[in-house]
């Protein structure tokens, strides 16, 4: 099992948790940022990280990962390479799908991903800082007739705060401190906040 310390370092070094003053996709203001995308650019931080991850699921029957585009797909695939071959296993291993939205806004299952009936489901994503998106996919795969068995994340930025229906575990909890723009302490020192996105990652070393 990787320690706290191990993980934080390969985000580390990664430059995937930064330090600052940043407007999050919600308009709250926070002084750290993590883009998961940046450690799992690199494929044997994303592999360990899928290993770590699924070990937390290793009493749970899994025959598929669903994972919620963009966030969840590399984090979902490296979770299903490290778990074991399902029963009546194609000889691909554990099935890693996507569920992504379609021109209405709508999760959904596309390019003739389909789940089985009965078919046992982990739910894998990136971060959870509402948990909306994981929601949202176990709802597209109950609708499709899987039998969602957890839900796992990298990070948990929540802070505990998010009630799944399902059993839920992440790899790292990692609170968000963050405020409303008029309560934030970062604002008071007359700093601007920005907002991280396509052109962080595009500054990232
Ligand atoms: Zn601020």
């Amino acid at each position: 099992m990787l320690k706290r310390e191990e993980i934080l370092k390969m985000f580390e070094t990664a430059g995937a948790i930064r330090h600052g003053h940043f407007e999050l996709t919600s308009g709250r203001h926070s002084g750290t940022y993590v883009q998961c995308a940046l450690v799992l650019q690199y494929p044997r931080f994303a592999e360990k990280l899928g290993q770590a991850l699924a070990e937390l699921f290793s009493d749970v029957r899994v025959d598929a990962v669903v994972s919620p585009a963009m966030g969840g797909l590399i984090i979902g695939q490296e979770v299903a390479r490290a778990l074991p071959d399902p029963k009546n296993a194609l000889g691909g291993g554990v099935p890693a799908l996507f569920v992504e939205r379609d021109a209405s806004g709508m999760m959904t299952l596309r390019r003739g991903f389909e789940v089985r009936p009965d078919q046992h489901v982990l739910v894998v994503e990136d971060v959870w800082t509402t948990g909306g998106s994981t929601m949202e996919t176990v709802r597209v795969v109950e609708e499709a007739g899987g039998r969602v068995m957890a839900a796992g994340a990298l990070i948990d930025r929540s802070g505990g705060a998010i009630e799944f229906d399902v059993e839920a575990q992440s790899l790292l909890e990692m609170p968000i401190s963050n405020y409303e723009p008029e309560d934030c302490p970062l604002c008071r020192q007359g700093g601007v906040a920005i907002k991280p996105g396509s052109r962080f990652a595009r500054t990232a070393p």
